[in-house]
């Protein structure tokens, strides 16, 4: 079977519109084989902005608990992981229009939204009684690692049937659901506005 892997980041803000990873998760649903990773910050603490401190304050305290400057490795390793990781003719999974388009920018491949599919929230989800990363504690909702694995859980029946006699066409006609690259949305929307443009 295809390399199909489900994706999820949990992030923090350099400014209001540009984020970065401070947990990353890639789970290959047919294997079930995960990488989980606890990642440094891009930009030092003292050089945000003081609304982009407490946003960021925020964030840590009330959504995925991890502090600022806590991690194992670097952006930059985080993102060549991943690249490698799904690279070639691998398909990517991810939860929500914004994750997929954060996902879809950093490898350049278009991500599928599992909502696409009816993925339920996380929170709806049974339980899988799954280790969480060493950062976070048991079944946490916001941990990457928790939600990947309750996720792909929920999605490899999903899968099966995919791959079944009509695989081709279900993953053909399910292509207009992607989630493209945000440079190559924008560029899409332009050209398309540009040609409303002449015909006027
Ligand atoms: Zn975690």
């Amino acid at each position: 079977m295809q390399d199909v892997y489900i994706v999820d980041v949990e992030l923090l803000h350099v400014t209001r519109t540009k984020r970065f990873i401070k947990e990353l998760c890639i789970y290959n649903v047919p294997t079930m084989q995960l990488q989980n990773y606890l990642v440094l910050p891009s930009a030092r603490w003292c050089s945000l902005k003081p609304d982009i401190q407490s946003l960021n304050s925020y964030i840590t305290a009330n959504i995925h608990k991890i502090e600022y400057n806590h991690g194992q490795i670097d952006q930059e390793s985080a993102i060549e992981f991943l690249i490698n990781t799904t690279k070639g003719l691998s398909l990517i999974l991810a939860k929500g229009h914004d994750k997929c388009q954060f996902i879809a920018t950093l490898t350049g491949k278009s991500v599928f939204n599992l909502e696409t599919f009816g993925c339920p929230k996380v929170s709806d989800l049974p339980a899988t009684n799954d280790c969480s990363c060493l950062t976070h504690p048991p079944n946490f909702l916001h941990c990457c690692q928790i939600k990947c694995l309750r996720f792909g859980r929920w999605f490899y029946p999903v899968l099966e049937q995919l791959v079944n006699k009509t695989y081709h066409t279900n993953w053909i006609y399910l292509a207009k659901y992607m989630v493209r690259p945000k440079y190559l949305d924008d560029y899409l929307k332009d050209a398309k506005n540009n040609g409303k443009k002449q015909v006027l």
